[in-house]
């Protein structure tokens, strides 16, 4: 992989280009994907077939409060697409979550699971509610319910559910309990699971490890060295961190993060460590001592080499994408770019690393999991980081070979694989 394969990109940024008004997000996600199927002449059947989710599930998820009193949330899994196998998306809790937003992130990983070319398809589901407002025991019942709620759906060969924002991997051991209380005893059937329940060494750190891996390819490609490069990070949680942490492993400078609670910043570089223990202590980043305080999207803002959003989706848009200083995006998080943003920053230059390539190593060690839990064996820590490796990168070499043949963008290159990929096995399903 050479300077050229980034540098000669020439994203088309002629035209009217996206709309600079605010899209939902399956708008947006929406967007990207009919632009990629229009660039690859996709069949118009199965553009049709695509352009809208399989199936989606709303529930309704009473909870019995600590106090006694009963609340009653809003829940939701879609399937995307399960043309190349099981459907496989994470579980988000968080006040955003509506079906518009469980649609776009279910899309996504279709394109995604295609794109790094695993036997899955793709899924997303979701509960309307404050995690950080509940106790554990709370969380405890409301993943419970949820799961029975959506279990006819699940399955080890139908569906696998996942962490996403707001949950981890003691929600995913809840989830595998309430599926056995009815099922039997299935570690297959969610990943992201604590070791102890049969998870995959290398999991929990695997997303944040691959937006490192992603970063350091595409330095290479541009020929940077790693060392002393400034990074932001929006979102410190398990993306954000892990990410942080490999990235300053790999001779990189954490200038900036940020959460909900707010942001620092520190030019001369963080100990990502002691945020870390502060983060700990305290329940946030704010208030770490000796840093300049930030909002939490001040730090979009901070003068830096290599941004990475990893929290929330749209966060640079219309009105804010030109105060972006970085040269290097690599999206942590799903769709944080709009269709607009993402257009803009194209025509001034930026390097934009698309989600469906630079969160990738989450679900990548996901499919490692399944398998182990599947064969009944475990890997070693050094196998799983070899194989996210190796399949990760190689994955990103194929996007940056397909843009610098087609001269469009990265993200344009890589919704045209995942794509075509998922388009060809419609095809060959029989579908249309
Ligand atoms: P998480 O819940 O562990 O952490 C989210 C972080 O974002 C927290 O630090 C939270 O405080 C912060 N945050 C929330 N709102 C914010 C705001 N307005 N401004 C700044 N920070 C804010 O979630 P996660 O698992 O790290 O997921 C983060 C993103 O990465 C999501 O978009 C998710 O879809 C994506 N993702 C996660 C995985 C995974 O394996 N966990 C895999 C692929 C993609």
């Amino acid at each position: 992989m050479g300077d050229a394969v980034v540098r000669d990109v020439e994203p088309e940024v002629g035209g009217a280009g996206p709309p600079a008004a605010a899209m939902s997000p399956w708008e947006a996600a929406r967007y990207f994907f009919m632009e990629a199927a229009e660039r690859v002449g996709i069949d118009s059947e199965i553009v049709t077939l695509l352009a809208r989710p399989y199936r989606e599930l709303h529930v309704e998820v009473p909870v019995r409060m600590d106090d006694g009193r009963l609340e009653v949330f809003t829940g939701y899994r879609v399937q995307h697409s399960g043309a190349r196998g099981p459907y496989k998306g994470g579980v988000r809790y968080h006040p955003s979550v509506d079906l518009d937003e469980v649609r776009a992130l279910a899309s996504l990983m279709t394109w995604k699971t295609a794109l790094v070319d695993i036997p899955f398809g793709g899924a997303k589901g979701g509960v309307q509610v404050d995690p950080k407002a509940l106790s554990k025991e709370e969380k405890k019942r409301l993943t419970r319910t949820y799961t029975q709620n959506i279990a006819h759906l699940l399955g080890v060969n139908r569906d696998i559910p996942a962490p996403d924002m707001g949950t981890d991997a003691q929600t995913m051991g809840w989830m595998m309990d309430a599926y056995g209380a009815r099922y039997g005893h299935t570690p297959g059937i969610v990943t992201g699971k604590p070791l102890a329940m049969g998870g995959s060494r290398g999991r929990m750190e695997a997303t944040g490890r691959g937006v490192a891996l992603v970063t350091r390819e595409t330095l290479r490609a541009l020929g940077r060295d790693p060392e002393g490069i400034r990074v932001a990070v929006q979102g410190f949680g398990n993306v954000g961190v892990y990410a942080a942490q490999w990235l300053c492993d790999l001779g990189c400078r954490v200038v900036a993060v940020s959460d909900v609670t707010g942001g620092v910043h520190r030019p001369d570089g963080l100990d990502v460590a002691a945020v870390q223990a502060h983060v700990d202590a305290s329940g946030g980043v704010v208030g770490f001592p000796n840093a300049w305080a930030l909002s939490s999207d001040g730090v979009l803002e901070v003068e830096c080499d290599v941004l990475v959003p990893a929290a929330l989706g749209g966060v640079i848009h219309a009105d804010n994408w030109h105060t972006v200083q970085a040269d290097v995006i690599v999206e942590g998080a799903n769709g944080p770019l709009t269709p607009y943003a993402d257009w803009q920053l194209q025509r001034r230059g930026t390097v934009v690393v698309p989600d469906l390539i630079a969160n990738a190593g989450g679900v990548l060690v996901s499919y490692f999991e399944w398998a182990q839990n599947i064969q009944q064996y475990r890997w070693s820590l050094e196998r799983v980081n070899d194989e996210l490796e190796t399949l990760l990168c190689d994955a990103y070499g194929t996007i940056q070979t397909r843009a610098g043949h087609d001269g469009v963008s990265l993200r344009n290159a890589a919704f045209m694989i995942g794509v075509e990929r998922v388009a060809e096995a419609l095809d060959l399903r029989g579908f249309v």
